[in-house]
C-alpha cells in the first residue's frame, strides 16, 4: 500500500542508508533501474519478487509511462514496494514524475534519498566537489541532450559561472560538453576528471584538462568534474601542484 522511491547510493553496498537496507529486506516487490549493482539487489529479502526497468541505451522495453502504471498497479496490491534508482532518486531519476504519478491514483508515497553520484563520484575521486581555495560550490547538470540544440541550459552561463561544474549522463557527449563550454569562454586548460564506475569494482580515474576530454572517449556510468578541484586528490597529496605542469603543458596536437 506504500510504494517507497528508495536512493541505491552510487554503487557499493556499504553506500546504502540503513533505510534503504531495512526496505529492502522487507520489500514484496523491488522494482529497480539497470544502475543499481548486483551487490544491493543481494540485500533483498528471499520471498521478493525483483522487477528490472532498466532501460539500455537504444532499448526502450519499458517507457516512463509503463513504469508509473507498473508502480501504481503494484501499489495497489503490496503492501510493500520499493522503487530503486541509482544514486539519490529525485537527481535525473525522474522519481519526481514516478511520485506524482503513484500520488494521482492515490497510492502512498515515501521517499527515501540516497547518495548520489554527482558527489560521491568525485569524492570517490579524492576531489571535494567545493572547497575553500578553488570553488566555493558546485553545479551539477546533465549533457542528455545535445549541448549545441539545448535551450533548457544555458552553457554560456555555466562556463562563467566559477563553480565546479559537476556532469551526469555525459559520458557519450564529453567532446560536445567541452566544445561547447570553450566556446563559451572557459579555459581551454580548465582541469577535469572523469571518474566511471564510481565506488564499484572497476573504478577507474582519468585526469586530463578540458580540450582533451572526450578523447579517448569516455566509459559509462561516468561522473565528468570540471574546475580547479578536478586536479585534487585530497586522499594522496593535494595532486594539484604535481599536475599543474602537466596541465600548463597541453595537450599534444
Ligand atoms: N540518480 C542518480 C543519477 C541518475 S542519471 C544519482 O543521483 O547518482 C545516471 C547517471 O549518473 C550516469 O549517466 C552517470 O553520469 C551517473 N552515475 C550514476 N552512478 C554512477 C557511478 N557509480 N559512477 C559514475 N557515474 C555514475
Amino acid at each position: 500500500m506504500t510504494v517507497h522511491l528508495v536512493g541505491a547510493g552510487p554503487g557499493d553496498p556499504d553506500l546504502l542508508t540503513l533505510r534503504a537496507a531495512r526496505l529492502l529486506a522487507e520489500a514484496d516487490v523491488v522494482v529497480h533501474d539497470r544502475l543499481v549493482s548486483r551487490g544491493i539487489l543481494d540485500l533483498v529479502g528471499p520471498g521478493a519478487a525483483l522487477v528490472d526497468v532498466g532501460k539500455r541505451p537504444g532499448d526502450h522495453t519499458w517507457s516512463q509511462d509503463a513504469i508509473n502504471d507498473l508502480l501504481t498497479r503494484l501499489g495497489r496490491e503490496h503492501r510493500c514496494v520499493v522503487r530503486l534508482k541509482g544514486g539519490d532518486p529525485f537527481v535525473f531519476g525522474r522519481g519526481g514524475e514516478e511520485a506524482a504519478a503513484m500520488r494521482a491514483s492515490g497510492i502512498e508515497v515515501r521517499v527515501v534519498p540516497g547518495i548520489t553520484s554527482a558527489v560521491a563520484g568525485p569524492a570517490a575521486a579524492g576531489i571535494p566537489v567545493t572547497d575553500r581555495r578553488y570553488a566555493s560550490g558546485f553545479t551539477v547538470v546533465t549533457a542528455h541532450l545535445d549541448p549545441h540544440t539545448d535551450r533548457a541550459l544555458d552553457w554560456d552561463a555555466l562556463a562563467r559561472l566559477g563553480t565546479t561544474l559537476v556532469v551526469l549522463m555525459g559520458a557519450g557527449r564529453a567532446g560536445a560538453v567541452a566544445e561547447r563550454l570553450q566556446r563559451a569562454g572557459m579555459d581551454p586548460a580548465t582541469p577535469v576528471a572523469v571518474v566511471t564506475a564510481a565506488t564499484c569494482d572497476d573504478q577507474q580515474t582519468t585526469r586530463t584538462r578540458l580540450d582533451a576530454l572526450g578523447s579517448p572517449t569516455v566509459r559509462a556510468p561516468a561522473v565528468i568534474v570540471i574546475g580547479a578541484v578536478a586536479a585534487l586528490d585530497v586522499t594522496e597529496n593535494d595532486l594539484l601542484s604535481q599536475i599543474a605542469p602537466v596541465l600548463a603543458e597541453g595537450v599534444p596536437a
